[in-house]
């Protein structure tokens, strides 16, 4: 009798320990210029967070042009000639390539000129005087961006300068999600600066509610959700980084065939796609084409969706949203949905 209590209290045990969950180990970092969250749901969490947090590191390293002796400073301080990168560098310079081509050259990572006249990120922004601008306009040329794939190097042309602000979070969310793929994590959370990776499914094997960022609102308030699992959402949008001058807001993204940040009918435009490159490429690209054409754009690209929120408040889906193929929930009844 006493052997079966016994028994039946480490059956009892066993079976506690089985179903446990693991706790979530969450972890936050300033970098990439913004603040950097990660989750994850392991036993080994800790370990696996210092491993992805330096992975960031190291990538900012290569990446950032605002860091000296970067692989893209180090192109951006020698036009003319050919500097050899990492592989994931040129992949990175190649994916922006990508969305240039495919935007007609509104989306273009050569813009650091016209980002630096600005100043948008810096303490002192201002608006420049046309003069200014029809010169740095001159400047910015994706097309002056020569790769030379068998010896690994890139070339720019005089008075150049890459920024992969529009790419390098999503880019480096990639290379995360690969790492997290590796170590067999069943579920994680990423949010670089609103950058966002749900990676497999909650620990109890639901889907992720996801709020989509209300673009009037405060940080954390949102127009709806929506539920999904190996997922990126990434939104861009005039609430993001921007200052006002003379009663006029000048935000972040800018426009290189006009010199000024894009002012269409958006406020925001959030993408969701398996790939977070493609994400962060895609929202900045649609943003910059407008609503039609960007729509147009993503009806015709396989796995990917998006939310378009017009500065009138209204909501357009995606086709594989409104079928529900992605479930998108309205909560904030001051937006409509519109299509
Ligand atoms: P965030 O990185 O703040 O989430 P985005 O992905 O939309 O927002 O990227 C905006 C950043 O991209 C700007 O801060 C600037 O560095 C860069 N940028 C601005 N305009 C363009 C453009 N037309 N093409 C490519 N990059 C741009
Ligand atoms: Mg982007």
């Amino acid at each position: 009798m006493k052997k079966i209590s016994i028994l039946i209290i480490c059956l009892i045990f066993l079976t506690m320990t089985a179903c446990t969950k693991p706790q979530p180990i969450k972890e936050s970092r300033f970098l990439l210029n913004t603040v950097i969250e990660i989750t994850i749901y392991d036993k080994n969490s800790k370990k696996i967070i210092n491993e992805l947090f330096d992975q960031i590191q190291s990538m900012e390293n290569r990446y950032s042009r605002y860091i000296a002796g970067s692989e893209i400073s180090k192109v951006n301080n020698n036009p003319g000639t050919f500097v050899k990168v990492s592989e994931d560098t040129l992949e990175l310079i190649e994916q922006s390539l990508y969305f240039s081509t495919i935007s007609g050259g509104l989306f273009d990572i050569s813009i650091g000129p016209l980002v630096d006249l600005w100043g948008i990120s810096r303490d002192n922004p201002k608006v420049p005087s046309k003069s200014e601008i029809d010169l740095v306009k001159e400047k910015i040329d994706y097309r002056s961006i020569s790769i030379n794939r068998e010896n690994g190097a890139i070339s720019v042309a005089d008075g150049m300068s890459l920024d992969t602000g529009a790419i390098a979070k999503g880019f480096i969310t990639d290379k995360l999600v690969s790492v997290l793929n590796e170590k067999k994590i069943d579920s994680a959370l990423l949010n670089l600066g609103g950058n966002l990776y749900l990676h497999g499914s909650k620990p109890d094997g639901s889907f992720w509610t996801v709020g989509i960022r209300d673009p009037f609102g405060l940080q954390g308030d949102y127009i709806g959700t929506v539920s999904v699992k190996d997922m990126s959402i990434v939104t861009s949008g005039i609430y993001e980084r921007f200052f006002e001058e003379d009663g006029q807001r000048y935000h972040h993204i800018l426009n290189p065939k006009t010199g000024y940040p894009e002012d269409n009918e958006l406020a925001s435009v959030s993408i969701l796609s398996p790939s977070s490159a493609k994400c962060d490429g895609l929202s900045t690209t649609c943003f910059l084409l407008g609503l039609k054409e960007g729509m147009e754009l993503i009806e015709r690209l396989d796995e990917v969706e998006a939310i378009m929120v017009t500065k009138d408040r209204k909501i357009y889906l995606s086709g594989g949203i409104r079928d529900g193929k992605i479930p998108f929930k309205l909560t904030d009844t001051e937006f409509t949905v519109a299509n």
